[in-house]
């Protein structure tokens, strides 16, 4: 999906880059393409002009970082502003915080994949998260609504609500939440009447069912090819409910994307999912992160400017990997290391953003035990060595370690796990130069 905006936007920023700073004129160019490809891809107008001056208010004016160009710089401006029109990282989880069973009302306009998606969702909460299931149809209008929801759930091995003919929905509702309460279900999911378009009647309808049933999530469900109808649609349901949620069908048909983008804007309430074909486990939670960096498909330079915006000293950090590949590492490199490690945040967090880090930073903690406080101790320990200890830590003989110890307020314990740590990120380095990150990874057994 989003092919086209993510097209359009590629080459807005094509014509970007290599331009030496982020000024007023250029921001405002790029921005006016931006704009159109927005009221393109169906993004519904105030949103636009909004995302729009947001993006403007960050991107005049911003420090190009040195690292990357003005064009690169304003597609992670953009890819920012996009995450929070999206959403930011709003919570998908569904709220529980009931004494069960919990009803979850789904809503929305006919043919727009609600009884599919009530379904959908029913069995991912059974497998997923073990929650004892119910699903109740309440659609008595559509001819055999009630038997489509009964067939889904025989396909998904969801326990659906016997029929009973001519019941009012409002008496199904009742009845459902009954028999959840009776038969030991968390979650009843309630598939209320659509109609083709809205109507008072239908209004009425859902906004009394949401009365007696008092739901913990009310999820509107929008069929993502209907574009702005959509957005028309979520702003009415807004009018008469709380709409918890919304649920986005028929992305992996969706050229465009451009409701996706207004939908939060509008309802106020997260995209807590999104349907991704007709099968019964075709859906995924909603992240905008990921939607964000598909619409932009540039995600590779997104995380290019994240990684310079953390302030490595770029000259420094290749001075040390040319030392360390040399098995060069002394004591005031392995400060310099302390220092950037807690400028990003730590150890834990360094690795952490590393695939298959997860061993290494294990083997590090068992060597040196360097969690996120220590490393304050260490840096400690590091400044209280002369210069020439700290260029030959192999000086350090029990004499200079007592004396570091005592005056880095530590103790010849801690002195001694430090000596070890660096030994063995030396003894790493050396190996990382020698074979580059595949003979690392050899090292690590992976
Ligand atoms: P309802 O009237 O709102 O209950 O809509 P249905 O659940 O009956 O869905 C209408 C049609 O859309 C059915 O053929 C579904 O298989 C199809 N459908 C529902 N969700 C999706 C989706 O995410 N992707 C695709 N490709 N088809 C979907």
């Amino acid at each position: 999906m989003f092919e086209s905006l993510s097209d359009r936007l590629s080459s807005i920023f094509e014509g970007l880059r290599g331009r030496g700073a982020l000024e007023e004129k250029d921001v405002t160019e790029a921005l006016r393409e931006v704009r159109v490809a927005l009221l393109e891809a169906d993004v519904a107008l105030p949103v636009a002009k909004d995302f729009i001056s947001k993006v403007k208010e960050r991107a005049v004016g911003a420090e190009v970082l040195r690292s990357v160009t003005p064009g690169q710089q304003v597609v992670k401006i953009v890819h920012d502003a996009l995450v929070d029109m999206l959403g930011g990282d709003a919570d998908p989880s569904l709220s529980f915080a009931t004494t069960p069973p919990a009803a979850i009302m789904m809503v929305g306009l006919q043919g727009s994949g609600k009884t599919t998606s009530t379904a959908k969702i029913a069995l991912r909460l059974q497998k997923r998260d073990k929650k004892r299931v119910l699903m109740a149809s309440l659609d008595t209008r559509r001819p055999a609504a009630q038997e489509q929801l009964a067939i889904l759930g025989e396909q998904a091995e969801v326990k659906t609500l016997p029929i009973i003919a001519g019941q009012t929905p409002r008496d199904i509702a009742k009845r459902a939440m009954e028999a959840g309460k009776l038969g030991g279900f968390d979650v009843v999911m309630l598939d209320t009447a659509g109609r083709l378009s809205i109507d008072e009647q239908l209004m009425a309808e859902v906004a009394d069912i949401h009365k007696t049933t008092n739901p913990v999530e009310t999820l509107l469900v929008v069929d993502a090819l209907t574009g702005q109808d959509a957005v028309t649609t979520a702003e009415k349901f807004k009018e008469r409910l709380n709409i918890t949620g919304v649920v986005m069908t028929r992305i992996d048909g969706d050229a465009r994307g451009g409701a996706a983008l207004s939908m939060r804007a509008v309802t106020g309430a997260p995209i807590k999912f999104v349907g991704v074909g007709e099968k019964i486990d075709a859906l995924d939670t909603f992240e905008p992160e990921r939607m964000a960096g598909r619409i932009l498909g540039m995600g590779d330079i997104v995380s290019l400017v994240e990684k310079a915006s953390q302030e490595m000293d770029e000259a420094k950090a290749k001075k040390a990997a040319k030392k360390m590949a040399k098995g060069e590492f002394d004591m005031d490199d392995l400060a310099d290391q302390f220092k950037q490690m807690r400028k990003m945040g730590g150890m834990g967090a360094i690795l952490g953003l590393m695939p298959g880090m997860g061993k290494m930073k294990k083997m590090v903690d068992q060597a040196g035990g360097l969690d996120d406080k220590e490393i304050i101790h260490q840096e400690a320990i590091i400044s209280s060595m002369t210069k020439q200890e700290r260029k030959k830590p192999a000086l350090m003989n029990a004499k200079r370690k007592k004396r570091v110890a005592a005056g880095s307020g530590t103790s010849v314990q801690e002195v001694n796990k430090l000596l070890k740590a660096h030994r063995q990120m030396a003894d790493m380095m050396k190996k990382m130069g020698k074979g580059g990150m595949k003979g690392m990874a050899k090292q690590l057994g992976m």
